[in-house]
């Protein structure tokens, strides 16, 4: 089964974020749990916690079919150690929120190296912080997304996802999770060469470790390495590629979720999927 929504608001507390997915007709969806600008948050409230897992029963979502989003703040890979340990307290502080709430995984952008280290050095880092945070918590699996390549960020290459990987520990609690427009800007043609790109994907990463996607649309160009977001069918990828998605059987299972610029056509963008995703 294809679990299809969006990165739905949680304005007014978490256990809104269910209920604006199911009025959109999402099966999935994504989140923050707290303010994705700031550092610190309050920590979540009993009757907030209870209300968002009510509310999650009662939409029909279960714990694989919500994929959180970490603090846009947060670099696990960052050359200064103060400054990352600054990211791993919240990083950490983020998966026990997603524990508090029964969601099984957290998705987040690798990290920078902001020109001090190597690329190397600071997927070796993103890597330690990530082991210390599983060691830190329990039962949410850190899912990494790959990225734009855009500045300093790394995970636009499959080989970096897998070297992190390859560096956790515990391997049941890593994962990662696929944007298509990050996918295309970073250089991999999801619009003339689907097969092949998935067949990298399987080589390098592994299909076992895909616990999310994020479906957008893309402004920026093949190889770019910019992140710009569109509508899907709107920019340079198309629907084709989103019809060879719905229809892979590998993919399947897991949140995906749209991050497109306009919510207002949200409703029609998921409709669209499950038709190709031919879920009646
Ligand atoms: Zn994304
Ligand atoms: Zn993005």
């Amino acid at each position: 089964m294809k679990y299809i929504g969006a990165h739905v608001s949680a304005a007014g507390g978490v256990e809104n974020a269910p209920l604006r997915a199911y009025e959109i007709g999402a099966t999935a969806f994504a989140l923050f749990t707290k303010n994705q600008r700031q550092w610190s948050a309050k920590p979540l409230t009993a009757e907030s916690i209870d209300a968002f897992k009510l509310n999650c029963e009662t939409c029909g979502y279960g714990a694989g079919q919500i994929l959180p989003h970490d603090s846009y703040l947060i670099n696990l890979g960052h050359p200064e150690a103060d400054k990352r340990q600054k990211s791993l307290d919240a990083f950490i502080d983020e998966l026990q929120r997603c524990q508090q709430l029964g969601i099984d995984r957290l998705n987040f952008h690798p990290g920078s190296h902001l020109q001090q280290i190597s690329e190397d050095q600071c997927l070796d880092l993103i890597a330690d912080s990530i082991n210390f945070a599983l060691e830190a918590t329990t039962g949410v699996c850190a899912v990494i997304e790959n990225t734009a390549g855009q500045g300093s960020n790394l995970g636009y290459r499959h080989e970096h996802l897998a070297h992190i990987i390859d560096q956790i520990e515990d391997k049941s609690r890593v994962g990662v999770c696929i944007d298509t427009c990050h996918a295309y800007a970073g250089g991999y043609d999801l619009k003339n060469d689907y097969q092949g790109v998935m067949q990298n994907f399987s080589d390098v990463v592994g299909f076992e470790y895909l616990k999310g996607m994020h479906l957008n649309d893309s402004k920026a160009k093949l190889g770019q390495r910019l992140d710009r977001h569109h509508s899907l069918g709107q920019g340079e990828l198309g629907w084709e590629p989103f019809a060879k998605l719905m229809a892979d059987p590998r993919i399947d299972s897991l949140p995906m979720t749209l991050e497109t610029i306009e919510p207002d056509i949200w409703p029609q963008e998921i409709a669209e999927l499950k038709r190709l995703a031919q879920i009646g």
